[in-house]
C-alpha cells in the first residue's frame, strides 16, 4: 500500500473542511460506508473521523468477527474485498450448534448433541479479526480519497434538509469544523444524532421484551483438538472449527470463533437473558470462567489451554432507532441504529444492508433526481422493518434456548426465511427497489403475527417439555423432495444473476412460503397433533402461506414476462455475443527469429568481455 494521508489538524494549504458527506466513526460501519460511498458515487468528497489510533494495538478488541451471507457478499461483491479475506482472514464454514445431552457433563464434546454444518456453504464467508480489518480498511479508503480526521465528533448541528451542516470534531485539542450535506452517525453506541434527536429506543418494552447482555473473552494458542481434532470421515466433508460454533444452555448461548490461524486466537462469549441469568453471575471474569467450568467444561478447557488476552463484559446489549435514514441528510448505521443480540451473525448483514440504502439514497440526490427523496422514505422504512424481522429472531430466546427440540425447530424455520428470501433479496438488490419494497413491506404485515404466533407455540412446547426431535437444517432428509434450508431455488449463483434485479426472488419467495407450510404442518402435528392441525388460527397461517405462494407464483410468472429477454448476467453475454466472430487459428506468434536477432546482439555485446578474459 502506498502512503495514506491522516489529516491531524488540516491548514489552509492541504485541506478544506468541505464535504459532500462526513462520516463520524470508522469502525467496520464507517470504514465500509466510506469505500461503498468511493466505488459508486464518482468525485465525492468523504470525510472520516475517530478519535482511535490508527494503527491498532494487541488490546484492541473489536467484537462482532463472524459474518453471514449478505455480510459476507457485501464484503468479497460490493468490496471487492474477496482476495484481501482469504489472504489475511480465517474461513467461516456455516454456523454448528451444540447441546449438552446432560447439564452436568460437558467436558467433551461428544457430550453434546449436534447440528453440523456438514459441507462447503456455497456463499463463501469469513471470520473477520476485527481490529486488522480496520485498520486495513482505512488505509484502503484514504487510497481512494477519504480524508481521515484523527479525532473526536464533539457536536453536530443537524441543519433542516439540505442545508449545509456542521460537524465540530476535537483533533488532538484543536478545535475544527466540517461541513457537509450529508451526515452519517456510525459512532457505535456513543449516540451522537441518536441523543441529539431521542432517536434511540431501548429497554424490553421496546425491543419484544428482549433484555440481554453479553461477556466475551479473546484467547491465543489455543489447543484445537480440546474442541475436535478434525477427523470425522463419515459425518462432515469439511472441517468443524473454521466454522462459528454455537453451544446452548438455559437462558444464554455462547460462540466460539477461530479469528487467528497462526497464533490459533479465538473469541469465546456468551449472550445470556437477565430473567433467566442475572448479570452478577456472570459479569466478572472468573465468574464467567467458572460458569464455563461448571456448564461447559470443553469451553473452559479451550480457554485454559491457551492465553486469555482480555475479558469484557456489556450488561446491556439491545437497542433501535425510531428512525435510520432523515429527510433532513443524517443517517444512522451499524451500532448507531440498531442491534438486538448475536446469535446467527446478523450484525455486520444489518449494517451492509443499511450501508447501500445510504449510498444510494446519496447518490440520487447528488444526481438531483426527482424521486430521490421518495427512495429515502422508502429505504428508511423497509430498513426499519427489517430491524423489526431481525427483533423477531430473539424474542423469548431466554426461554427457549436450553431446549434442543425446540431451538432446532426455531432455527430450522428461521434458516427457511433466511435463504429463501432474505439471501435472494440481496443479491438482486431487491432491497433497493422501491416496489420490492412495498412487497415486503405488506408481507411482513402478515407475517408480524404469524411469528408472534409461532413463538407462542415453541415457548408452549418448552414448557410442557416436547421432544418433536432435533431438526437439522443442513439435512435434506426431514421435510418433502430432498429439501434443507440453504436450497436456491433460483439458479442465481450458477448464472451468477448478480446484477440488480436479474435474481428472480418472487421464485425463491414462492417455494419458501411453500416450504414453510410444509414445515409447519409437519411442526403442528409433532408438537400439537391433530388438535393443532384442526385449530383455526393455525389453519389461518397454514392458509397465509398458501395465499402467499400462489401470490408469488404470480408475482414469478409477471416478473418472467416483464424479464423476458434480459440475460442472466450482461458480461456474459456481450462474451458471447463477442464469441461469435470467434475463429480458431492453428498458428502461434513467431519468437524464433526475434530470439536469434536478440541472441546474436546479447554474443555481440558480450564478446569483449570475453577478449578481456582472454588477454
Ligand atoms: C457481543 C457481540 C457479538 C457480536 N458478534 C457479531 C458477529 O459475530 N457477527 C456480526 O456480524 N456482528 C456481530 N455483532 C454486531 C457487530 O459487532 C456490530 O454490527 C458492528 O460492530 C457494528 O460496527 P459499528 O462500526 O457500527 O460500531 P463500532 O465498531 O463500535 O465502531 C464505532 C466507531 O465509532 C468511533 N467513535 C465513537 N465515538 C466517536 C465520536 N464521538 N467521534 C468519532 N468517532 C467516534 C469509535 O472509536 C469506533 O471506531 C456482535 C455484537 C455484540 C454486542
Amino acid at each position: 500500500m502506498t502512503s495514506t494521508l491522516i489529516r491531524d489538524i488540516p491548514t489552509a494549504n492541504t485541506a478544506t473542511h468541505d464535504y459532500d458527506v462526513v462520516i463520524m466513526g470508522a469502525g467496520f460501519a464507517g470504514l465500509c460506508q466510506a469505500r461503498h460511498l468511493m466505488l459508486n458515487v464518482p468525485n465525492l468528497k468523504v470525510a472520516l473521523v475517530d478519535p482511535r489510533p490508527v494503527e491498532r494495538g494487541d488490546k484492541d478488541l473489536k467484537i462482532g468477527e463472524s459474518t453471514i451471507e449478505i455480510a459476507a457478499l457485501f464484503l468479497s461483491k460490493e468490496l471487492g474485498l474477496y482476495e484481501y479475506l482469504v489472504e489475511n482472514h480465517v474461513p467461516k464454514i456455516g454456523l454448528n450448534f451444540h447441546w449438552p445431552k446432560a447439564a452436568d457433563q460437558t467436558e467433551k464434546l461428544s457430550d453434546y448433541y449436534h447440528i453440523w454444518s456438514n459441507r462447503q456453504v456455497s456463499i463463501p464467508a469469513f471470520q473477520m479479526n476485527r481490529a486488522k480489518l480496520e485498520r486495513d480498511l482505512l488505509k484502503m479508503d484514504q487510497e481512494m480519497g477519504v480524508e481521515f480526521y484523527n479525532g473526536r465528533v464533539k457536536d453536530v448541528d443537524l441543519t433542516p434538509g439540505d442545508e449545509i451542516k456542521r460537524v465540530n470534531v476535537k483533533c488532538k485539542g484543536e478545535e475544527i469544523i466540517l461541513t457537509c450535506k450529508h451526515v452519517i452517525d456510525a459512532a457505535g453506541r456513543n449516540f451522537i444524532i441518536g441523543r441529539k434527536k431521542d432517536n434511540v429506543l431501548s429497554g424490553p418494552e421496546n425491543l419484544l421484551g428482549l433484555n440481554n447482555a453479553s461477556a466475551w473473552v479473546r484467547v491465543r494458542g489455543v489447543d484445537r483438538s480440546i474442541f475436535h481434532d478434525g477427523y470425522d470421515p463419515n459425518n462432515s466433508t469439511t472441517s468443524h472449527y473454521y466454522a462459528t460454533n454455537h453451544y446452548f444452555g438455559h437462558g444464554h448461548w455462547l460462540w466460539m470463533i477461530p479469528i487467528d490461524s497462526k497464533s490459533m486466537e479465538v473469541s469465546i462469549g456468551m449472550m445470556h437473558h437477565h430473567d433467566q441469568l442475572p448479570s452478577e453471575e456472570v459479569n466478572t471474569q472468573d465468574k464467567f470462567l467458572n460458569f464455563l467450568k461448571n456448564n461447559h467444561t470443553v469451553l473452559y478447557n479451550l480457554i485454559e489451554s491457551g492465553e486469555t488476552i482480555d475479558f469484557n463484559y456489556r450488561p446491556k446489549v439491545a437497542h433501535k432507532s425510531k428512525e435510520m435514514f432523515s429527510s433532513d441528510n443524517w443517517y444512522v448505521i451499524g451500532d448507531a441504529a440498531y442491534i438486538f443480540d448475536a446469535f446467527y451473525s446478523y450484525g455486520t448483514s444489518t449494517v451492509a444492508l443499511a450501508i447501500e440504502s445510504v449510498t444510494e439514497i446519496i447518490r440520487s440526490k447528488v444526481a438531483k433526481e426527482p424521486e430521490a427523496e421518495e427512495k429515502r422514505d422508502s429505504f428508511n422504512k423497509f430498513n426499519l422493518i427489517f430491524a423489526l424481522t431481525v427483533n423477531y429472531l430473539y424474542r423469548d430466546h431466554g426461554k427457549q434456548l436450553g431446549h434442543a427440540s425446540v431451538m432446532s425447530w426455531r432455527i430450522y424455520w428461521e434458516y427457511m426465511w433466511w435463504f429463501g428470501m432474505m439471501v435472494p433479496m440481496y443479491v438482486g438488490k431487491w432491497h433497493i427497489d422501491q416496489t420490492f419494497i412495498s412487497i415486503f413491506l405488506g408481507i411482513n404485515k402478515k407475517i408480524d403475527g404469524m411469528f408472534a404466533h409461532v413463538n407462542e407455540q415453541f415457548n408452549e412446547l418448552v414448557e410442557k417439555d416436547a421432544n418433536l426431535g432435533l431438526m437439522d437444517c443442513y439435512r435434506a432428509d426431514q421435510l418433502i423432495w430432498g429439501y434443507y434450508t440453504p436450497k436456491q431455488f433460483d439458479n442465481y449463483l450458477a448464472n451468477t444473476k448478480l446484477e440488480p434485479l436479474h435474481c428472480n426472488v418472487f421464485a425463491c419467495i414462492k417455494n419458501t412460503c411453500f416450504f414453510v407450510a410444509v414445515w409447519y404442518t409437519k411442526f403442528l402435528w409433532k408438537g400439537f397433533g391433530l388438535k393443532g392441525l384442526l385449530n383455526p388460527k393455525n389453519l389461518y397461517y397454514l392458509l397465509v402461506l398458501v395465499g402467499f405462494t400462489i401470490q408469488s407464483a404470480i408475482g414469478e410468472l409477471v416478473y418472467k414476462f416483464k424479464t423476458r429477454g434480459l440475460s442472466h448476467n450482461s458480461q456474459i453475454s456481450q462474451m458471447r455475443e463477442e464469441f461469435k466472430g470467434y475463429q480458431y487459428k492453428p498458428s502461434l506468434q513467431s519468437w524464433m527469429t526475434e530470439f536469434a536477432s536478440q541472441s546474436q546482439s546479447m554474443k555481440s555485446e558480450e564478446q569483449p568481455a570475453k577478449d578481456y578474459a582472454f588477454k
